[in-house]
């Protein structure tokens, strides 16, 4: 497929970066296009107050041995640590006590410096894509046109409604492949002066509760001790308030406070609105890849549809790609 264009990858978080690296390690010409500022997409890290908090993904686990592989290498250079296998369980209002399970890793420079770390190389550029249209005849045998630029074929990373959108209903295969809605999610960070809960608190379930689902202890995560907790908001509730997210601020304040038993107002807080926060289903084929040229990959392709299962999809359909373009 030389003389097409390049592959252009549009989406970069894990998967998108992960599909990117699968190429370019083969030596296909290949572009990785994000619309924000910095790459990493729902692993998502904000600085305040000096300091990383975690305001997307909590955690990410590991099952899959080439997954295991890239989170050694995390953990050897100090990017990634082992966080904690226990969590407490909230239930109704009454604390049930631990659970263990899996371990947890988290980043002490926050989730999106694993993307960063493994976009090192690769050709980015901060770009909204608007469209993914097919060719059409006399375009150099380029099949697609990703805003007008002739390309040898597409990988939307994103989620479903997110590619979507950008597909040009000649496009068929790959829409009607996108039939998953995506659920939302309220993420809220607040800050103390100091802890007002267990010393040992790493993050707790919260079930049967209104707004609340999870509390992420930040400062275990970060391992820095800070008086920084995330909570993450059920579905119904953030569906309610998507159009203005900024009136959910001060019941998830209060709900925050009401779980924790902490009678100190936050001195700060910040809310991230995730539109499309998870996949409302799963999915056991690890992505599409049609014959418009039109690949598809991302936590939604993914029987756990978790930050390992998004990295695990991107290299399946790199791998794809790989071999469709030597054929
Ligand atoms: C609140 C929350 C909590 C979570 N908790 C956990 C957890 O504890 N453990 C876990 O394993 N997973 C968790 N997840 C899920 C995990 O974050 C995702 O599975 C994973 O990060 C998905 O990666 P992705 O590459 O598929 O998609 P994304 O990270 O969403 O990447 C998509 C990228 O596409 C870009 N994009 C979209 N449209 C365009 C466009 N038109 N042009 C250019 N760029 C575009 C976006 O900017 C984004 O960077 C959580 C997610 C959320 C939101």
């Amino acid at each position: 497929m030389g003389g097409m264009g390049p592959v252009v990858v549009v989406g970069g978080g894990i998967s998108g970066v992960a599909c990117a690296r699968t190429l370019a390690d083969a030596g296909v010409d290949v572009e990785l296009l994000d619309r924000g500022h910095r790459l990493g997409g729902r692993m998502a890290a904000r600085s305040v107050q000096g300091r990383v908090v975690d305001t997307g993904a909590s955690y990410f686990t590991v099952g899959d041995h080439a997954f295991a592989a890239v989170v050694e290498d995390w953990a050897t250079r100090g990017l990634a640590r082992p966080w904690t296998d226990t969590f407490e369980v909230v239930e109704d209002g009454r604390w049930a006590g631990p659970k263990q399970g899996a371990d947890r890793w988290s980043a002490p420079g926050g989730l999106r410096s694993l993307v960063e770390d493994l976009a090192r190389g690769l050709q980015v550029r901060r770009h909204t894509v608007g469209s993914v249209v097919p060719a059409g005849p006399g375009l150099a045998g380029a099949r697609l046109l990703v805003d007008d630029r002739p390309v040898a074929a597409v990988v939307l990373a994103m989620p479903d409604p997110q590619a979507r959108r950008l597909l040009d209903p000649a496009l068929e295969a790959a829409r009607e492949a996108l039939d998953d809605p995506f659920a939302p999610v309220l993420a809220l960070s607040a800050g103390w002066e100091r802890r007002h809960w267990a010393p040992d608190l790493h993050g707790a379930f919260v079930n049967g509760d209104d707004v609340l689902t999870w509390v992420a202890d930040d400062g275990s995560r970060r391992g820095d001790g800070s008086a920084v907790l995330v909570a993450h908001s059920g579905a119904a509730f953030a569906g309610r308030h998507l159009q203005a997210p900024e009136a959910a601020e001060e019941p998830m304040t209060q709900a925050l406070m009401r779980v924790m038993g902490i009678a100190h107002p936050p001195a700060w807080t910040h809310l991230h609105r995730w539109t499309f926060a998870h996949p409302a289903g799963t999915r056991e084929r690890t992505h599409h890849l049609d014959d418009d040229g039109v690949g598809l990959c991302g936590d939604g392709w993914s029987a756990r549809p978790r930050v390992e299962g998004a990295y695990l999809s991107g290299v399946a359909l790199g791998s794809a790609l790989v071999s469709r373009l030597a054929g």
